[in-house]
C-alpha cells in the first residue's frame, strides 16, 4: 500500500520535471506508469522494444521531456536529439544487428505516418529491408 503510494509520488515528480503529458503513452512508459519493455534509460532519453514490432529488431528511442515532433524542435533540444544517434549505436550493438545494417525513422505528423506525437525514432533491423521508403 505505502508502495503504491511512494510509486506514485515518483512517477508524478518525474512527470513534473520531464514536462510530461498525462494523455501520452510514451509520457507514460518513461514515468513507469504504463508498461514496456525498457532497453535503455538514462536521463535525457529512453528506449523501449515496439509493441508492434516490423522487425526481429525494433525499438523505439525517445525524449524523457514530451516533445510532439519534429515540428515542435527548438534549437535547445539539439543536445539530446543527437544523444539519440549515440544511443541507437549502443542498443543496435547490443541487438548484434551493427555489422549487418539497419533503419532509424522519425514520421512527423500525420502526412509523415506519425502516429503518437511523443517524437521518436523507430530503430528497425535484424534482416534485409523489403519495404520501400516514400
Ligand atoms: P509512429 O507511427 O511513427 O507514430 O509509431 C508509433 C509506434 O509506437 C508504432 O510502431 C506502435 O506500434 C508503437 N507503440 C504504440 N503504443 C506502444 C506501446 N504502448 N508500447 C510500445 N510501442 C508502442
Amino acid at each position: 500500500m505505502l508502495k503504491a503510494y511512494f510509486i506514485h509520488i515518483i512517477s508524478r515528480l518525474s512527470r513534473i520535471r520531464y514536462h510530461m503529458s498525462d494523455s501520452c503513452i510514451f509520457c507514460r512508459i518513461v514515468s513507469g506508469e504504463s508498461t514496456a519493455e525498457i532497453v535503455h534509460r538514462d536521463d535525457q532519453v529512453t528506449a523501449f522494444r515496439d509493441i508492434h514490432p516490423v522487425g526481429p529488431t525494433h525499438i523505439l528511442i525517445v525524449p524523457n521531456r514530451h516533445v510532439e515532433s519534429v515540428n515542435t524542435l527548438e534549437s535547445a533540444d539539439e543536445q539530446w536529439m543527437g544523444h539519440i544517434f549515440t544511443v541507437a549505436r549502443k542498443i543496435a550493438h547490443e541487438d548484434g544487428i551493427s555489422r549487418g545494417g539497419y533503419r532509424l525513422i522519425i514520421n512527423t505528423g500525420i502526412d509523415g505516418g506519425q502516429t503518437v506525437f511523443h517524437l521518436h525514432v523507430h530503430l528497425i533491423g535484424g534482416g534485409r529491408m523489403k519495404h520501400p521508403m516514400g
